[in-house]
């Protein structure tokens, strides 16, 4: 019963389209999450309804075991939506004062982490893809909040800047968070999650550990990419 966050027979449909077929999870805490499967898969949905920007057709989300109201959940979770418009003519130092302002500094360590210092007197219309991907997530885990959910936070990176973005969400994770990523490449999140939500066309193919999952599938010296594969033959 240590599950941090459940899911229970959670369905949405957006009029024909149904975006999430009966999905039932649980996420224990201080696990790295990762939601994987194809555009259309229904990820972004399924981080939507935990966070409740969007709420299920039919089933329940419960947090410790209970249900929490909007106002509930934003005290114990932030989430990262896959396109954030940020002012575009306010200054990056603007922003972190503004976040300062609301949470205090105790986020003062993650500017260095993603080396926001070297940006603050630009614009965010100025920024390129990874340092407006840099301040989202600088906004995400400034709170200091339990449940952590990113909406493809590896988009608009190069191999080596995406080792470190992986390197700030280890660090935040050992300090207790617990992470639910949502992410296309199968590669990306490999490397840095340890248990994952296999899905497609809005349903759970299959979930677990990747030991597990390899073990469940019979091919022990594979990637995930080819688990996924023989998952959906
Ligand atoms: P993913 O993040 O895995 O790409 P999404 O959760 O964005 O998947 O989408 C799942 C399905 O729901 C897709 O078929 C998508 O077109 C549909 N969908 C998502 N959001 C909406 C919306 N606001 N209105 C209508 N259909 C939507
Ligand atoms: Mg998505």
């Amino acid at each position: 019963m240590n599950e941090i966050l459940l899911l229970n027979k959670v369905c949405k449909t957006y009029g024909k389209t149904f975006a999430l077929k009966n999905i039932s999870l649980g996420f224990k805490k201080g696990i790295i999450a990762g939601i994987v499967g194809p555009n259309g898969a229904g990820k972004s949905t399924l981080l939507k309804i935990i966070a409740g920007y969007v709420s299920p057709n039919r089933g329940e989300v419960l947090f410790f075991n209970k249900r929490f109201s909007f106002m509930e959940r934003q005290k114990i979770l932030s989430y990262m939506p896959e396109t954030l418009d940020l002012y575009p003519d306010f200054y990056v130092s603007e922003i972190v004062d503004f976040v300062f302002s609301i949470y205090g500094e105790s986020g003062k360590n993650l500017l260095d982490a993603l080396k926001l210092h070297s940006v603050f007197d630009k614009k965010i219309k100025q920024l390129s893809k990874g340092f407006k991907q840099r301040v989202k997530l600088f906004l995400s885990l400034s709170g200091n909040k339990e449940i952590i959910l990113l909406d493809e936070p590896f988009d608009g990176f190069d191999p080596l800047q995406m080792k470190e973005i992986f390197g700030v969400i280890k660090t935040e994770n050992e300090k207790g968070k617990t992470f639910v990523l949502s992410i296309h490449h199968l590669n990306h999140a490999e490397k840095i999650c340890n248990y994952f939500v296999l899905m497609k066309d809005g349903e759970v193919v299959s979930c677990g550990t990747l030991e597990r999952l390899k073990k469940n599938y019979g091919v022990l010296d594979s990637s995930l990419e080819e688990v996924f594969e023989r998952a959906l033959s």
